[in-house]
């Protein structure tokens, strides 16, 4: 088994699953390409988006210019944002009902379009498919959103080619943003291959009819991204406006529920109050695989993250991964409930996904941890409340005085 390495400066190690290198300085690629913010020519990137989108605009306004796809939370007001006041776009949003939604991530939804006035598509899958996809790769792969992640990334591509609407709208690219698989300047478009490699676990919605005799063609046919002769007809590209603009998400979401009204809500296993908050699960039942599976969990990406735009030293982000990473679950009963599992069986089948590398059971069903955070010698003291600023508008429940939920533009 190879050692791992942390980076110098963050707190990744080389045990990343996107990968990651160090380079002489002990200083990893995804800090590496962070400097690139502070040094590229943001106007001058900026004017080639201008340029690359022209020849989409629907010149007679007889469609849409390009396809944007959104959700209740992350960064999706700050890129319809650029897509509409700045680049002047008509978009059409598309979402995909992930299932596990908070009341603040529909009403955020909601905010969206009406703020922005756009409109939008919602793709729902019934639920008996996505119970049977999710029971099935949660038991294989330990995945409980291989399902969100399918449906969040080919739903807009098959938009593109039924609407014939070529230009699809990202944020930023994960696998830039974490770990410098690329530089801004290479411009890295949409592809099928990185959808499967790392959305997907390298698992295609073929591939599950091959691993489950549970799941049938009627169960997986609209996780499967549409073939090259539709895609080349229509010319389909998808483009990532963070390679235009400085990616800053913790700026724009301020900048969000400022200008626009977006709100936010607090978190038990992470600080950021910002991203995920239209879901139950990312930030819970996820979360929790995620430090069984690779040894770090999503308040590690946070704190490199803020660590690289300078708001936390190495020092503080350590000891704010080790104040989150272990937090008990709040919604767990939620999704027991809704896939019918007890929390029990649910326990056993987690377990199975235990990375030894990271997890050792010392006594039956007692584990201990000896994941990323515990390989750091430095000893961390807890910053202040207020060494790290991030606001909460809401709760995920989002209270709210009783009225009707009206279906389409109108949020109460
Ligand atoms: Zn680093």
């Amino acid at each position: 088994m190879n050692t791992i390495e942390s980076c110098r400066r963050c707190l990744y190690t080389t045990a990343h699953p996107l990968g990651l290198t160090l380079d002489e300085e002990g200083i990893c690629s995804g800090c590496r390409i962070h400097e690139e913010k502070d040094c590229l020519d943001w106007q001058y990137r900026w004017n080639q988006l201008e340029k690359f989108v022209q020849p989409y605009r629907s010149l007679d306004g007889s469609n849409y210019d390009c396809i944007v796809p959104v959700s209740g939370a992350n960064d999706s007001h700050y890129i319809v944002h650029l897509v509409k006041n700045r680049l002047k776009l008509n978009p059409l949003l598309v979402t995909y009902n992930k299932y596990f939604n908070t009341p603040l991530g529909i009403r955020n939804l909601a905010n969206l379009r009406i703020k922005f006035n756009c409109d939008i598509l919602i793709q729902n899958v019934n639920p008996v498919s996505v119970k049977k996809i999710t029971r099935a790769t949660l038991r294989k792969f330990g995945s409980m959103y291989w399902h969100c992640l399918a449906g969040q990334t080919v739903f807009p591509v098959q938009t593109a080619v039924r609407y014939g609407v070529p230009l699809i709208i990202w944020g930023a690219h994960q696998g830039l943003e974490q770990v410098g698989m690329f530089s801004h300047e290479h411009e890295v478009q949409m592809t099928r291959r990185y959808r499967k490699d790392h959305d997907l676990m390298g698992c295609e919605a073929d591939d599950l009819l091959s691993i489950f005799d549970t799941l049938t063609e009627e169960d997986i046919w609209q996780y499967r991204y549409p073939d090259d002769a539709d895609l080349n007809k229509t010319g389909v590209v998808g483009l990532y406006l963070g390679n235009y603009v400085r990616w800053d998400p913790k700026a724009q979401h301020e900048q969000m529920i400022h200008d626009y009204g977006y709100r936010s809500a607090r978190f038990g296993r992470t600080f950021d109050s910002y991203d995920f908050v239209d879901c139950y699960n990312y930030m819970g039942l996820h979360d929790l695989i995620k430090l069984y599976k690779h040894g770090y969990s999503k308040v590690t990406d946070h704190a490199c993250r803020e660590i690289r735009h300078g708001r936390l030293t190495r020092k503080q982000a350590l000891a704010q991964v080790r104040q989150h990473e272990q937090a008990p679950l709040r919604y767990l009963d939620l999704f027991c409930k809704w896939l019918g599992v007890t929390p029990r069986g649910l326990q056993f089948m987690l377990d199975q996904h235990r990375n030894p590398r990271y997890w050792t059971e010392t006594t039956p069903g007692s584990w201990t941890f000896h994941g990323w955070s515990h390989g750091e010698q430095e000893h961390a003291a807890l910053p202040k409340e207020t060494d790290i600023d991030f606001a909460a508008t809401d709760s995920l429940e989002c209270s709210q005085d009783q009225a009707y939920v009206v279906i389409g533009k109108g949020f109460p």
